[in-house]
């Protein structure tokens, strides 16, 4: 059986703590490796390690540090087959898939490329009499990250690659469920030219998490998972007095118009809905018409693309669209959330729960599911299925399904499709959700603007990549000086005005 071990000090180390966890290949489901699972020991070595690498790393100049991110596009472009490979065959996304979860996180990599010019800080000549007052960031030291299972590759890059580029040791705790990428990954920033030790992966679950939290060496942790953990680390990690900001779970609405391009809205909700499986925090899993006859119109286009939808294993390539869920139990979770959805009385006008697929029967496929006339008490409203699962809430205003949207828990992303310039205008400025789109349905901003949700499906006050990643991964410092130029007050007992 396959071991993997913890990235550390430049290699790979087996694991001591003697515990272990299953890694699948969700297609068979059949375990095609374990991963070691780290002890408090082994983090705090890790991190004690990292925390004397950090020292040469952070008085690094930043154009070097920037050469490194520039090595890495270079060398993910170059493994970007293999990455894709190792990406499937963990997670089960489609291989295209895949390639776009490394290209979303290679782009933040990209955008690090501008280090010298982010990490500049500001001055200002003469603020008072022969006073220079100017700022600087400098790093926090040592960051750590703790990273989910459905975005392998993407997410530890959003959160390894501003945190080095800034001049941090990082420490790395991916998913144990999709551990091999970031494996991968540190050993390329190794070929890239990343000094040892500066950046440690260490493989582990809740033992590890804790340690994180409570290992006074590390200053700031970013978190990407689900809503309980994020509150559970935010809240921990905050009182031990360190920076933290967490990204959880999500409930994405789109609002369909009466006046919206209906083919495109169902095309829309078809990729956002049902591509990755619906294991993404940007899937949409609510669809809001507007109307009866929008209702009406969009159920009856939506039914014959999702029963057209291949389901199957990334190694039969363009002929699947979506493949498995990652788990047994994320697939049980997600059928006994669709009989609930049954038992309380919403009508499944497209049924997946009998889907089976030759050949691969242990494999944790799901098929796609699509409800109509869910209502907001029912439990496939509330809670995040992450599945392919779509349920249709039926609005007789715009101001109800914006109301909707609104009033639930989650506010990661969300969509409207109109041609109404107004309308979209007016959702925009109003809803209290932290990514928007105008007839695009996975509103995912580019590495150079900032990602990041509102009310619980984010804790902290910064975003993740772009400009934000470059404040939470620093520290500014605020210098006055004055040299003594002949300059004589005497001793100044009143507050200074620099008047
Ligand atoms: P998860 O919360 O189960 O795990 C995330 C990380 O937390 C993993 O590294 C895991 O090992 C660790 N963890 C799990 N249980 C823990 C515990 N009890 N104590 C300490 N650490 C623990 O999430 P997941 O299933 O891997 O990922 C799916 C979730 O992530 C979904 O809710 C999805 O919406 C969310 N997500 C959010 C974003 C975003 O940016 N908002 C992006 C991707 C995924």
């Amino acid at each position: 059986m396959k071991e993997i071990g913890h990235w550390i000090n430049g290699k790979v180390v087996s694991g001591t703590s003697g515990r272990f966890a299953d890694v699948f290949n969700p297609a068979t489901g059949e375990v095609q490796a374990r991963v070691a699972l780290a002890s408090k020991a082994e983090l705090d070595a890790a991190t004690a390690d990292a925390a004397a690498a950090q020292v040469k790393w952070g008085a690094t100049n930043p154009q070097r540090r920037a050469r490194v991110m520039m090595e890495m596009v270079r060398l993910l472009n170059r493994d970007m087959d293999k990455l894709a490979e190792a990406l499937s065959s963990e997670h089960g996304k489609t291989i295209p898939d895949a390639k776009g979860d490394i290209q979303r996180g290679l782009e933040v990599i990209e955008f690090c490329i501008g280090a010298p010019h982010l990490l500049k800080g500001e001055f200002t000549d003469s603020a008072g009499p022969g006073i220079d007052m100017y700022s600087m960031r400098q790093p926090i030291g040592v960051a750590a990250g703790i990273t989910p299972f459905n975005f392998p590759a993407m997410i530890p890059m959003w959160k390894m690659g501003p945190a080095l580029a800034c001049g941090n040791a990082f420490i790395l705790k991916p998913s144990e469920r999709a551990p091999t990428v970031p494996m991968m990954l540190a050993a390329l920033m190794q070929e890239a030219g990343l000094p040892d030790g500066v950046l440690q992966v260490i493989n582990g679950d809740k033992e590890s998490v804790d340690a994180i939290l409570d290992n006074p060496m590390i200053s700031g942790i970013g978190f990407v998972g689900s809503t309980p953990i994020a509150e559970y680390i935010y809240g921990r990690g905050c009182s031990n007095g360190k920076r933290v900001q967490c990204f959880g779970g999500a409930k994405n609405h789109m609002i369909i118009m009466p006046d919206a391009d209906l083919d495109q809205a169902a095309d829309a909700l078809v990729g956002a809905g049902y591509g990755a499986a619906g294991e993404r925090c940007m899937a949409i899993s609510v669809a809001l018409p507007v109307g009866q006859k929008t209702a009406d119109a969009l159920i009856e286009k939506l039914i014959p693309r999702i029963e057209k939808l291949k389901v199957g294993p990334y190694t039969a390539g363009n002929d699947v669209d979506y493949g498995p869920v990652v788990t047994a139990a994320a697939k049980a979770n997600i059928l006994k959330l669709v009989e609930s959805g049954v038992a309380q009385g919403a009508k499944l006008v497209v049924d997946g729960r009998d889907f089976h697929l030759q050949g691969y029967e242990d494999g944790f496929f799901v098929g796609p599911h699509l409800f109509d006339h869910v209502t907001t008490d029912m439990d496939i409203y509330k809670k995040e299925i992450f599945g392919p699962v779509l349920s249709t809430v039926r609005c007789e205003t715009y101001e109800q399904a914006l109301g909707y949207a609104m009033d639930h828990e989650y506010g990661n992303g969300t969509a409207i499709y109109t041609r109404d310039g107004d309308t979209a205008r007016d959702f925009a400025n109003r809803i209290n959700v932290g990514m928007i789109g105008i007839n695009v349905p996975i509103p995912v901003p580019l590495a150079y603007h900032t990602f990041g949700g509102w009310k619980k499906s984010s804790f902290g006050d910064l975003n993740q990549h772009g400009p934000d990643s470059f404040r939470f991964y620093t520290r500014t410092k605020t210098i006055t000086s004055r040299w003594p130029s002949g300059i004589k007050e005497g001793a100044a007992l009143n507050f200074k005005q620099m008047d």
